[in-house]
């Protein structure tokens, strides 16, 4: 690892510097902070073909002026690695020594927090991080995402998703590198990618026109131009301290080399560029055992793990799609059909061109 370069830090500032926000208070919600002071409230969805929601929000409003940063977590509900990261973040950072406006929303998803409930809302069985911008006239999702859309996302000049290894979910941590193919927004995703200090990088291509561009946290803050950064880890619902240091680190370090806080920021310099890869899904109900850990390097063909039947008897094996890193393998036992058994990502030595997927 080697100190944040010139160039990229330049590129940073360049990108996010523009809109300095210079408002002498800030309101996200029921938060209404005045400079040099930190405020927490909530974003109220209110009731309507299903039940409210109240979204907790931390204001952070910095004595100086700077950027706007937004950091979100808890979409998924059960990646309790990234949410009680976000909540540790919060004391971390003094307002009257920030420059810029941190917004801080560590638990997007409360219902699926509430009932152990992977990967989506249980009170409308949707996605919450796949219906962005939202809809006021919805379910409880896309109400709720239509407030986060107004009172997170579009006030902030950087949008940092974090996600936490879901419940099923055994993965290694990294980060990633979302590219819309717009150079000066890349290159500003890149250097809080290398900043943020995960030294694994999933580089994903995606096509700002597309129409589904949008949905996700990440896709619809690269569709309005913000600078982004998507990080993950965490697994399987363990909550270890090395994990929770790595996304709080990575938070600070963010705002480090955002200039926002007064500290040094040691980018990596050679991160390992994942690109591309394959998963396996499963084709039936059962049961799977993973036989390599996360973070194994497989070729492809090899075995890494197996299924059975509820009464054990064995129904296959399951072999990596493709040579490369063992980014994500399913922690539990529990399968159905088109469960993701195992993720394997390509490693390349250095990122390809942007090409509109
Ligand atoms: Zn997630």
């Amino acid at each position: 690892m080697v100190r944040c370069t010139a160039a990229l830090s330049l590129l940073l500032l360049a990108h996010n510097l523009g809109a300095q926000d210079t408002r002498p208070s800030f309101t996200v919600g029921t938060a209404t902070a005045t400079r040099g002071t930190a405020v927490m409230g909530t974003l109220n969805v209110p009731a309507a073909l299903d039940s409210g929601l109240r979204i907790p929000v931390a204001v952070i409003h910095g004595a100086r002026a700077g950027p706007v940063v937004a950091f979100v977590a808890g979409s998924h509900g059960t990646e309790y690695t990234s949410i009680v990261a976000l909540q540790r973040l919060i004391p971390r950072i003094d307002a009257r020594k920030l420059s810029g406006t941190v917004i801080i929303a560590p638990l997007l998803n409360i219902a699926s927090f509430e009932a152990m409930t992977p990967h989506l809302n249980p009170v409308d069985k949707k996605g919450m991080n796949g219906q962005y911008p939202g809809d006021s006239a919805g379910s409880q999702t896309p109400r709720a995402l239509a407030l986060v859309t107004r009172e997170i996302v579009t006030p902030a000049d950087v949008i940092v998703d974090l996600h936490g290894g879901d419940l099923d979910e055994d993965l290694r941590p990294y980060s990633y590198w979302f590219r819309g193919g717009r150079q000066a927004q890349d290159s500003a995703g890149l250097a809080l990618a290398l900043a943020f200090g995960l030294d694994h990088v999933i580089v994903t291509d995606v096509n700002p026109s597309a129409p589904t561009a949008g949905r996700s946290l990440s896709g619809q803050a690269l569709v309005r131009g913000k600078t982004v950064l998507v990080a993950e880890a965490g697994r399987s619902g363990v909550v270890e301290a090395g994990d929770i240091s790595l996304l709080v680190n990575g938070a600070l370090n963010v705002l480090g080399a955002l200039k926002m806080i007064d500290r040094s920021v040691r980018s990596i310099k050679s991160p390992v560029w994942l690109f591309g890869g394959a998963r396996v899904a499963a084709d039936s109900a059962g049961m799977f055992f993973a036989t390599v850990r996360r973070d194994t390097r497989v070729k492809k063909d090899a075995i890494v793990g197996y299924t059975t039947d509820y009464l054990g008897r064995k129904t296959g094996d399951i072999r990596a799609p493709t040579d490369g890193v063992v980014t994500f393998i399913r922690g539990v036992p529990s399968m159905w059909p088109r469960a993701t058994l195992v993720n394997v990502a390509r490693v390349v030595p250095t990122p390809p061109a942007w090409l509109a997927p």
